[in-house]
């Protein structure tokens, strides 16, 4: 890792909780609706990874109130709250699902509360008091997230929080348009916490593609939490990604927390499985691409060192390293991967261009799967040799549906 981790600033963070929102922001993402018996999954996984809290609104059907119902009696060790909008009537359908808190939300921008609510400052903040009173009269623990928090007159924000602060658990200043930079979001949270004893709770967006960017500068400024989701689904362009902040924390800065990490891909795997939302293959840490290497110069490094051209381990994360061969393709690698199923390695110079030629007019890389059937079926190219080929039979099962591999 660099030596230029700023480690410094998290120095007084013994560690940082998380709140998972993927079943409550994820699913809002446009064209998400996992089934039931998917959330219960994501949210068992979720628990076993280690999130401190899971987010849920009930209200908003009545098989999310089933579901909830569920989740609050199945004993996992994440909490499960309720999101809540300042109404009577839905405090007492979470008060019905069993939670032990709610999580009220209401906006703080004069904009919202102008157009959305049409109400001032006063009357907002009159609801929020009201609403957190009769919360915690059924017996609820309460959380308060601030909608479009960072467009807000932050004198209101302090004062709102202030109002707020003996009665609920923490705070969520919302960055609802994800519109701050690392730099803004590192001085609106000091200025939070200078002005204001609540613990705080990220919840950041990413419409400039700076969610985990400004959570780790959020976090870095004294916020205790963030919430996130796992792949970043969430409204728009999404969420902080759950498995970016988690596994950035503990590389870049060094703070470890008490999550299995080795579950991030399993979990980010089913997540674009039930959502639909495809990953993209560079996404950082889960993605197809993250731990893959297909130039000449790269491959050969991490063959020597993974640690060239790896900052971790990919198996840390869950993952694995692969190699891709195409027109990048270097002879360190062919050498490395022939050796590996035991292939005598023939003229590599031929089997390069083979390679390539292949891949080009393909118009894509070629897996060390294909390049193994390939190279074995193409006498020309390699002799095989016969008991290493039965030991490694598993890898050419593709033979059948890929005829132009073997007519090269
Ligand atoms: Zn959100």
């Amino acid at each position: 890792m660099s030596p230029f981790k700023y480690t410094y600033m998290f120095k007084n963070k013994p560690k940082c909780l998380i709140c998972d929102t993927t079943l409550r922001d994820g699913e809002q993402m446009p064209g998400v609706v996992f089934s039931p018996e998917e959330k219960i999954e994501l949210a068992v996984k979720s628990s076993e990874f280690g999130t401190d809290i899971i987010e849920v609104m009930p209200t908003i059907s009545i098989s999310e109130r089933i579901l909830t119902k569920e989740l609050s009696n199945m004993g996992l060790n994440s909490e499960i709250t309720a999101s809540t909008m300042l109404k009577k009537e839905h405090i007492e359908m979470a008060v019905d699902c069993g939670v032990s808190s709610v999580t009220l939300f209401t906006p703080l921008s004069d904009l919202h509360l102008k157009y959305k609510l049409k109400i001032g400052r006063e009357e907002n903040l009159n609801r929020a008091l009201d609403m957190v009173d009769f919360s915690k009269e059924h017996g609820l623990k309460v959380y308060f997230a601030g909608e479009d928090s960072t467009r807000a007159d932050i004198n209101y924000v302090i004062q709102f929080i202030n109002e707020l602060s003996n009665k609920i658990e923490y705070f969520i200043p919302c960055d609802t348009l994800g519109c701050l930079t690392p730099f803004a979001t590192y001085s609106f949270i000091k200025k939070l916490k200078e002005n204001c004893k609540t613990p705080l709770c990220l919840h950041i967006h990413n419409d400039f593609g700076l969610s985990t960017a400004n959570t780790l500068a959020g976090l870095s400024a004294g916020a205790e939490i963030f919430s996130g989701t796992f792949c970043g689904i969430g409204e728009r362009a999404g969420n902080a990604p759950i498995e970016e902040v988690c596994t950035a924390l503990r590389f870049l800065n060094g703070i470890e927390l008490s999550v299995n990490y080795s579950m991030l891909t399993e979990i980010c795997n089913l997540v674009e499985l039930y959502s639909g939302m495809k990953l993209q293959s560079h996404k950082p840490i889960v993605g197809e691409n993250a731990f893959t290497h297909e130039s000449g110069i790269h491959a050969d490094g991490v063959i020597k060192h993974p640690g060239t051209y790896e900052n971790f381990d990919p198996e840390f994360v869950g993952q694995e390293r692969r190699f891709l061969f195409g027109k990048h393709t270097g002879k360190g690698i062919l050498k490395h991967i022939l050796e590996k199923y035991g292939l005598l390695h023939g003229d590599l110079n031929n089997m390069l261009k083979r390679i390539k030629e292949l891949s080009e007019s393909y118009h894509h890389s070629l897996t060390e799967t294909e390049v193994i059937n390939l190279l074995t079926h193409n006498e020309d190219l390699i002799r095989m040799e016969v008991h290493e080929l039965e030991h490694h039979s598993s890898l050419t099962p593709d033979i059948q549906t890929q005829p132009d591999l073997l007519n090269l």
